[in-house]
């Protein structure tokens, strides 16, 4: 089997050489675990994370580890009763041709419905992350105006479908004119903007309040940085900020800094969360898996009637692996970004 490895840590953005391809021997499954031959494998901003020495809400990839990962594949071992050979698994099996984990621990994938791809974004974690936090955090009604970022991305893009379905106006905002043309054409945002055309927050900011006249009501929050500073003065009072990444500063260093230290604040930022009442809640998706059910009930109709369209951008090969994660990081996905294994 061949695995890729964290080779070394990055100093800012990741590149080629951080990562390693290792050949190993297939892993053999233990009491209560399954072999899994990996066909998809999931590529997401959280692995940024994983890779710095920083205190964060999970644990590093240790130097010489196997790069985490979520994949979908198909049993050719079991040793639980839950799952036959030949049946499809999602578990954290990691960047690898192959990958052993207990069966309480992975999912059944129906491989007859929807591709099995789907279970890496919008029916996985990235679609659930996009339902839990417009609907718990975000609380969206009628006839309100959200924004999102990373807007034809799997969290932004059903953020945008699902807030328009319960009829919201939705101002996506996008890397490039043709990202902004499948925000709008396939995914039915109302607008999008690409904030790439905008050199600073002042001019998105004045794009940002023509397409958003009413002002914000609810801002998901993908990015930080620029779309961050030019949202933020147009939200309306008690407008919601589902805080579910900001992925603008993920190459910058820093974020995991010592929290005790000075200058955790910015002035303008705190009071203008202040005179708006505004709510501003973050959340960690892996401590809400057990909303997985009622997510599927409600979206997985939606998706298997077009509803809610799916995009996903498919990388060939685990040796691609790493710059196909490294585009990513840098908008270089359209879709779900996702690597074909075998
Ligand atoms: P995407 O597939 O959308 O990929 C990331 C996208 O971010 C890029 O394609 C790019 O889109 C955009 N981007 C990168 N840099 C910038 C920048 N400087 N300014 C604006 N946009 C930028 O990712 P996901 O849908 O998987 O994830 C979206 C966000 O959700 C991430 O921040 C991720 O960390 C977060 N997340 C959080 C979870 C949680 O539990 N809280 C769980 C899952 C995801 P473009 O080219 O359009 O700018």
């Amino acid at each position: 089997m061949q695995k890729i490895v964290l080779a070394s840590r990055p100093d800012g953005a990741p590149t080629p050489e951080n990562f390693r391809l290792e050949s190993a021997d297939v892993p053999q499954p233990g009491n209560g675990e399954i072999l899994v031959e990996v066909h998809y494998m999931s590529l997401d901003p959280y692995m940024r994370g994983r890779m710095d020495d920083a205190k964060s809400y999970a644990e590093p990839v240790p130097i010489g580890g196997l790069m985490e990962g979520g994949s979908v594949g198909k049993v050719i071992a079991s040793n639980d009763p839950s799952f036959q050979v030949g049946d499809f698994a999602f578990g954290a099996f990691g960047w690898a041709t192959h990958g052993v984990a207990p069966a309480k621990q992975c999912q059944k994938v129906d491989a007859e419905g929807v591709p099995i791809t789907a279970s890496l974004g919008v029916l996985g974690m990235p679609g659930l992350t996009g339902w839990y936090g417009l609907n718990e955090i975000g609380q969206p009604k009628e006839g309100e105006t959200l924004v999102v970022a990373a807007a034809t991305g799997p969290v932004g893009s059903i953020v945008g479908q699902l807030a328009k379905a319960k009829g919201l106006r939705t101002v996506g905002i996008a890397g490039g004119a043709e990202k902004c043309e499948i925000a709008t054409r396939d995914f039915g945002f109302d607008v999008c903007l690409d904030h790439r055309a905008y050199d600073d927050a002042k001019s998105l900011r004045a794009a940002l309040k023509e397409a958003a006249p009413d002002g914000i009501d609810i801002y998901y929050e993908n990015v930080g940085g620029k779309v961050l500073d030019a949202v933020l003065p147009l939200m309306n009072p008690h407008g919601r900020i589902p805080l579910c990444g900001m992925i603008a500063w993920y190459n910058a260093g820093g974020l995991g800094a010592d929290a005790e230290g000075a200058g955790l604040t910015a002035p303008r930022l705190w009071r203008t969360i202040l005179v708006n009442f505004l709510t501003v809640r973050g959340f960690i998706i892996s401590n809400h898996w057990n909303r997985m059910p009622e997510f599927h009930r409600e979206v997985a109709p939606m998706v298997a009637d077009g509803r809610v369209k799916v995009k996903e951008d498919i990388t060939e090969g685990l040796e691609n692996a790493p710059q196909a994660f490294i585009d990513m990081l840098n908008g270089g996905n359209t879709g779900k970004a996702i690597v074909k294994v075998a």
